[in-house]
Formats: C-alpha cells, structure tokens, sequence
C-alpha cells in the first residue's frame, strides 16, 4: 500500500507534514520499517522481536555507524555512538564527561536549547555565557564574541529549531568545539571533524524518536576527575560498540534506513542544495508578501525551521484553517513563539514547499 494514500495519512489527499519534531521521513522508509515489523529481511522473525546480540541484528547497527562515518566523512579518531535518552540526555552528559567542578565551559546563548544545556552544564562545573541573542527575542546569531582560552569547550546549538535561527558560519576558536545539532544534522555539508562532540536527537532529521547520534573525539575522553557511571561515560560505549546495553533497536534500524535513503539521493551535499532551494522559495514568498514577515534576522535564517508571523495577527487562525483544510501539517508556531513554523527537514519533497507557498499566495489575494 501506498503510505501516502492510506487512511493514516488523511482522508483522500496528500498531506504535507510540516512537523519540527518528530517529522517527516521518506516514504520509503515507512515501507520497509513498515513491513520489517512483519518480517525482516525473510526471516519471519519481526525487527521488534530480534536480540540485540544477534548477527542480524549486529550488522544493522554495524550499518548505521559505517553510513553516518562516510556520510559526515568522519577521521579515525572520530567515534559514533547510538545512545538512549533524547538530546535532552546529552545535556547532561557531555559536561559529565567533559567538565571538571572547577573548569569553565562556554556557551553560547541562543534559544530555549542552549539555555536548557546551560542549566545542566552548571551542575558540573562553571559556567561562562559569551554571546547570547536573549535580550533580542533570539532573533539573531551573535557575531563577534571572545572565548576564554582555558574554557574547556565552546557549545554551540547549530539550528535553533523553536526560533528558526542557524549559525551560517561556525565560530573559530582554539577550544573543543561542542554542537548540539539536534534539528540541522546532515543537511548541509560541515567539516565534521572541527568538532571534539556532536549530538542530535534523531527524531527531527534523522530518524524516529528514542535514540541519539553522539559523534565524539575519543582523544578528549578520561580526562576528568569525577567517577563518571558506567552507562553515562562514553568510553564504556565506544569499547562496547555502541551495545553496552540493549540498544533502541527499531529506532536504530529506521535511522539505518533513512541514512541509505541520503546516501542514494547523494549524500549531504546533494541534499544540502534542494534544502537550500525550498528555503529559498518559502522565504521568497515571505519576503515579498503584504501579510506575512519572518522573525529572524536575514542572513541568520534556518534552512530547516522557516519561523515567521503576519503583520495582523488576528488573520493567523483563519490562514492556520485555510492551510489544514489543504492538507497542511505542522505549521504552527511553537507556543513560546506564536505565529508559523515550517520545518523544511531533508525528507521534505519541495512539491510541498511549493503547496505551502500557492496557500499563502491565494490567502493574500483573498485577503488583499
Ligand atoms: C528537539 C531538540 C532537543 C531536545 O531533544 P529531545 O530528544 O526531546 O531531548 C534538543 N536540542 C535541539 C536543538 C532540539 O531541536
């Protein structure tokens, strides 16, 4: 059966998912996840009922590490890890790992995302926040900043997905350089290797929620004083393999899937140029349009989540109707922010960019 045309997937029509978190994937992905529940790979065994240990089992996780290694063109001393906990986990888990009680880490201030990381690193030591957009409404990506030589790392978050901002460019600095890129995790191309950690939930770009990708350096690994807990300290990962416990299987499977899906589309920088391309086309829209406006400063705008509002808000809710009635999902706005967000994540097909884009046009001409 056709996913998009089931029942599942509203009645009649296409739907456009426009969902921030937990997304859309490729609808090829929904096939075959779909019938490995059923039966994997002629075993007339379900993906849901294979030990983790097994050799079947071995060489999905064996995948999905080898992919994501090719794909982000990871070095040697570079490891990739599959963990439990959300990102939200990594919060906490990075500064446990990275952070002795008395050595500063800094961060960089720029949504709900960092400031949650922040929170979590204090536990563990000290805390210096050397930029922050907070006083703006986190409407920009700081600039021009200083990062203290002895912090221990700097962290930044890529892609703010509630306020749909997006550091274009980097930071240099000579300190280890830590991302959460939860929302913004192989869409565009990065030296990957530049970075000492990296983490993402799964669930907004990668694949179904309940699981991580951690990418860490193993060479700034051990080198703190706390007793860290068997299951938090990365090491004890690495050594077993990403299978220091039962893995989240299923998630681990569909993320496999999704990161052949980007390998047969090209890889990260052929998806990179169409993810530039619908984010082009919905800000063109927004910028030329008399109802609607973006939140964020131009040239530090999202390619993923594409935020804006309407100059009259008292119109928000009818085109917020208008668009659900045509088969639209996931628009609006996170409540902290109000408004619209359309999450452009890479299984994103422009034709729905180009829907979202003909709703707004025939919304202003009704309402001119
Ligand atoms: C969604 C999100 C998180 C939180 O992820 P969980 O998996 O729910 O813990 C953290 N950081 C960013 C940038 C996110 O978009």
């Amino acid at each position: 059966m056709n996913i998009i045309d089931s029942p599942f997937r509203g009645l009649g029509g296409v739907v456009h998912n426009f969902n921030a978190g937990p997304s859309i994937l490729p609808k090829t992905v929904f096939e075959q996840a779909a019938a490995a529940i059923l039966n994997y790979n002629d075993t007339r065994l379900s993906i849901l009922e294979l030990g983790h240990r097994t050799s079947l089992f071995q060489s999905v996780m064996d995948e999905a590490r080898a992919l994501v290694r090719e794909l982000m063109q990871l070095d040697d001393d570079h490891e990739v890890l599959f963990l439990h906990g959300g990102a939200s986990t990594q919060f906490m888990q990075v500064p446990m790992n990275l952070l002795d009680d008395k050595e500063t880490a800094a961060f960089a201030d720029t949504g709900v995302w960092s400031t949650k990381a922040i929170k979590e690193a204090k536990l563990f030591g000290k805390v210096e926040i050397v930029c922050s957009s907070r006083d703006a409404g986190f409407s920009f990506i700081p600039k021009d900043f200083a990062v203290p030589n002895d912090a221990k790392y700097l962290h930044i978050t890529t892609n703010n997905t509630i306020y749909g901002s997006q550091w274009q460019t980097i930071p240099k600095t000579s300190n280890s350089l830590v991302a959460d890129m939860s929302s913004d995790i192989l869409s565009r191309v990065l030296d990957f290797n530049t970075f000492d950690l990296i983490y993402a939930g799964a669930q907004k770009n990668m694949g179904p929620t309940g699981v991580n990708l951690v990418i860490v350096n193993k060479n700034i690994l051990g080198k703190v004083k706390r007793a860290i807990p068997t299951i938090m300290d990365y090491r004890n990962h690495i050594k077993e393999g990403s299978m220091l416990n039962t893995p989240p299987v299923f998630a681990v499977y569909v993320c496999m899937l999704t990161l052949r899906w980007l390998k047969s589309q090209g890889g990260v920088a052929a998806i990179e140029k169409l993810n530039n391309e619908k984010a082009a086309l919905l800000y063109a829209a927004i910028d030329e349009s008399p109802l609607f406006k973006g939140t964020i400063n131009k040239e530090d705008r999202s390619k993923m989540n594409v935020c804006f509002v309407m100059n009259d808000p008292s119109l928000e809710e009818a085109f917020l109707n208008f668009t659900k009635e045509n088969g639209i999902v996931g628009i609006k706005g996170h409540r902290l922010v109000g408004g619209f967000r359309a999450s452009l994540y890479n299984a994103l097909p422009i034709s729905s960019v180009e829907v979202l884009v003909q709703l707004m046009k025939a919304f202003e001409s009704k309402n001119a």
